[in-house]
């Protein structure tokens, strides 16, 4: 999608993936630093572990307390979270969101960002289920510190909560491609009519949850609406360029249906 974009503006510049093991991190940080690259992202599993390779971080990244985007400015590496103005971005353009009751489903880098989102959004209460009951904790803490209401919640009373939830977000990889598919957090008996769901796995495009929630009568919204939207917050952080973010979500649907770009 990034590459889609740069075609379209006319710019000299291509984005390339590699993969990076753990213990080769830093060097490979290092080496983009020296062949002066404009910025990268990273992704999972190096969100957090990047940061110790950083020279700043910009306030996204401090508040959800993961990277998934470096700029190099000068001889700086600084690292920013656009998942987050992602999740925002793509929320805000709801029309008449509810937000009374917002529950999020999985409390990693994903679920934090989301988090931070329902509270940049004005939401009045923020409810966090987690596998891990207590990083849904620390994460409910965070939210209460930041003087909005919040509590955690294991995943077994998911269903009592979903009946009641305005906006649900799905910030676990139960529903990704390959060997989760066949996964859903919530069944349809527990999503409101009224409600809106929204799926950050983008892999497969209609997940289990957002097939359920269709059922249910909700609003559903796909990941891959934040993908391309906080692609393009990287893509202007990298260029000063507001990107064509519509030619970005169709080059990343292209993407994923296996079509050529
Ligand atoms: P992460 O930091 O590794 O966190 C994973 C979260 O999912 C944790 O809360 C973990 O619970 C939970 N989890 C993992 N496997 C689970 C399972 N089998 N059952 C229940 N819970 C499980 O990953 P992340 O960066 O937050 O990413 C989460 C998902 O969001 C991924 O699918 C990723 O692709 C997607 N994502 C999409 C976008 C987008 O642009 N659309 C952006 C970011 C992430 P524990 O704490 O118990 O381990």
């Amino acid at each position: 999608m990034h590459n889609a974009a740069f075609k379209e503006l006319g710019l000299n510049c291509i984005y390339l993936v590699f993969d990076v093991l753990e213990e080769s991190l830093g060097e490979a940080v290092n080496g983009l630093r020296s062949i002066g690259v404009l910025g990268f992202n990273v992704t999972i599993p190096h969100k957090i572990k990047i940061i110790k390779f950083l020279d700043e971080l910009d306030d996204s990244a401090k508040l959800v307390k993961a990277v998934n985007t470096v700029i190099r400015r000068d001889d700086k590496l600084i690292g920013y979270n656009t998942d987050l103005y992602g999740i925002e971005r793509v929320l805000r353009e709801v029309d008449e969101l509810n937000r009374d009751l917002g529950l999020i489903i999985g409390a990693g880098g994903a679920g934090r960002a989301s988090a931070i989102a329902l509270t940049n959004l004005g939401f009045s209460e923020i409810i966090i289920a987690n596998r891990t009951f207590e990083r849904a904790s620390n994460l409910a803490e965070q939210i209460l510190e930041l003087g909005f209401s919040a509590k955690p919640i294991p995943l077994t009373d998911l269903p009592r909560y979903a009946s009641s939830a305005n906006l649900i977000i799905n910030a676990t990889p139960l529903g990704m491609a390959p060997s989760l598919i066949s996964e859903t957090p919530l069944k349809r008996d527990h999503i409101r009519r009224d409600s809106i769901v929204l799926d950050l796995v983008y892999n497969p495009l209609r997940t289990r949850l957002l097939i359920e929630a269709e059922r249910a009568g909700a609003c559903t919204i796909s990941g891959l609406k934040v993908l391309a939207a906080q692609g393009a917050e990287a893509f202007k952080l990298w260029t000063g360029i507001d990107p064509p973010i519509d030619v970005m979500y169709s080059a990343a649907l292209k993407a994923l249906r296996g079509e050529k770009i």
